[in-house]
C-alpha cells in the first residue's frame, strides 16, 4: 500500500520536528495534497495510525487541504485551472507549466506546549 509507506515517511519526519522543538504530543497535522499527487487523502488518513502506531503520533489527528491543479501558460502568463486542458485557453499555447496539483507537503504541525 502507497499510502502507507507515505504515511510512515511523514510520521519520522513530525517525529523529528516534535523532538528539535523539544515539544510533547503532536495534535495535529496539516496536509497540502495536489489532486494529482497520486495520493488518496482518505486512504492516507487511514494509513496514518497504523504507521503511528506506538510513537507519540499515535494520537494526531490528521487534516488535508486538496490542491486543485492549476496550470500556467509560458506563452501568455495565465492561469488556466483545469487538469484536462492540452493548451491554454486564453491564447492556445501548449506551452504549459504545472503550478500547483502535485503537491505533497506539511502545512503545519500543532504541538503541545510543554512550558
Ligand atoms: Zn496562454
Amino acid at each position: 500500500m502507497h499510502e502507507l509507506s507515505i504515511a510512515q515517511a511523514l510520521v519520522d519526519q513530525v517525529q523529528k520536528i516534535a523532538k528539535e522543538s523539544n515539544s510533547g504530543k503532536v495534535i495535529r497535522i496539516t496536509l497540502r495534497i495536489g489532486k494529482l499527487a497520486g495520493v488518496d487523502p482518505e486512504a492516507l488518513s487511514f494509513a496514518f495510525p497504523i504507521a503511528a502506531e506506538g510513537t507519540c503520533l499515535h494520537s494526531t489527528l490528521i487534516e488535508v487541504i486538496s490542491v486543485e491543479p492549476e496550470l500556467r501558460c509560458r506563452a501568455c502568463g495565465k492561469s488556466v485551472e483545469t487538469e484536462f486542458v492540452l493548451a491554454c485557453v486564453h491564447c492556445g499555447s501548449k506551452d504549459l507549466d504545472l503550478k500547483q496539483g502535485r503537491e505533497l507537503m506539511i502545512e503545519s504541525v500543532e504541538m503541545e506546549d510543554l512550558s
